[in-house]
């Protein structure tokens, strides 16, 4: 395999030593601990890995943690009002909505009433917005973590490389392509009608940088990789009781110069920039 792994433990491990310091000092400074709650309605067995993960992530590095879960027969006006409590609630910096959300309750207009302030997860219009300006504090976490695989690759100039994003959801395939693009990488998104039209082998072919967020197992064939390509694979797939990601990975890593595994590649930064997410919304609130 000539790929170099790209694994996000490493890089998430800088980034928790950061978290930790800033927050031992930002509770020396201000006497008050960031909190962060994570809101959600009902069980949802597939949040649980995540949910634990924050938790254990919170605690290690100094920051209350607290996990509300609502009926989950909750109505839409009585979930906003949750929102808006925690908004006024001050001993409260960062929320985040778990989802998935019981189906009479529109998500994305959820996301407009969580405070940008404590938007952690910066799925707020104003938090999304400011990427375009190039101007975000706080970054969708996902996509953040992509950047941060690549900024991690010492040698990669993205200044004029050619990136292809497969996936244009909200919170991974849109931002990621508006950070690339801030960093003067010309872009291409594929999307389910790329798929549909058969013309997704020909934009991952001449990906310099090929980043896959689609959750289909093997979606991404080996031989499509460009010789020297990098390779972040996002895709979480269970298949015959294994984690696998979008992208043929063996025969991938043979063409790529960097790929991520999966898993270990990206899921491990998530939570970490989550955690750097909570500092920066607490700093915005002092
Ligand atoms: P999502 O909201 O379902 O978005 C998937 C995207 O893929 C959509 O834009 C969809 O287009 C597009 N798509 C579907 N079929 C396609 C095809 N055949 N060709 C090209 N594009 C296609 O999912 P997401 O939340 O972005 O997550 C994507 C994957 O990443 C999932 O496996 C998820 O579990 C994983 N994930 C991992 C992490 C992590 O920390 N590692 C974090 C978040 C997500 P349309 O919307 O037009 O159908």
């Amino acid at each position: 395999m000539p790929a170099v792994l790209l694994e996000g433990k490493t890089v998430a491990l800088k980034i928790k030593e950061n978290v930790k310091k800033e927050i031992e000092a930002l509770k020396n400074q201000y006497g008050i601990t960031p909190k962060l709650v994570s809101l959600g309605a009902g069980e949802n067995p597939a949040s649980e890995i995540y949910l634990k993960s924050q938790e254990k992530n919170a605690k290690e590095l100094g920051i209350d943690y607290e996990l509300k879960k609502l009926d989950a027969n909750i109505n839409q006006d009585d979930f906003i009002k949750a929102i808006d409590s925690l908004n006024k609630d001050k001993s409260v910096h960062g929320i985040i909505v778990q989802m998935p959300l019981p189906q009479r309750i529109d998500t994305k207009l959820i996301s407009r009433y969580i405070s940008p302030l404590k938007d952690v997860e910066a799925v707020h219009p104003q938090n999304m917005g400011e990427i375009v300006f190039g101007k975000a504090n706080i970054l969708p976490c996902t996509a953040a973590a992509c950047m941060e695989l690549l900024n991690s690759i010492s040698s990669l100039e993205l200044y004029g490389k050619e990136a292809v994003v497969v996936g244009h959801s909200e919170i991974v395939g849109k931002p990621l392509a508006l950070l690339l693009l801030n960093k003067f990488a010309t872009v291409t998104v594929c999307h389910i009608a790329t798929g549909q039209r058969g013309t997704l082998p020909e934009f991952v072919k001449k990906a310099e940088i090929l980043i896959v967020a689609v959750g289909k197992a093997g979606l991404v064939k080996g031989d499509w990789i460009k010789e020297g390509a990098i390779v972040i694979d996002v895709g979480i797939n269970r298949v015959e009781g294994k984690i696998v990601g979008d992208v043929e990975f063996d025969k991938a890593a043979e063409k790529a110069s960097y790929i991520t595994p999966v898993p270990g590649g990206v899921g491990p930064l998530t939570v970490a920039i989550l955690m750097r997410n909570v500092v920066e919304a607490f700093k915005q609130q002092q």
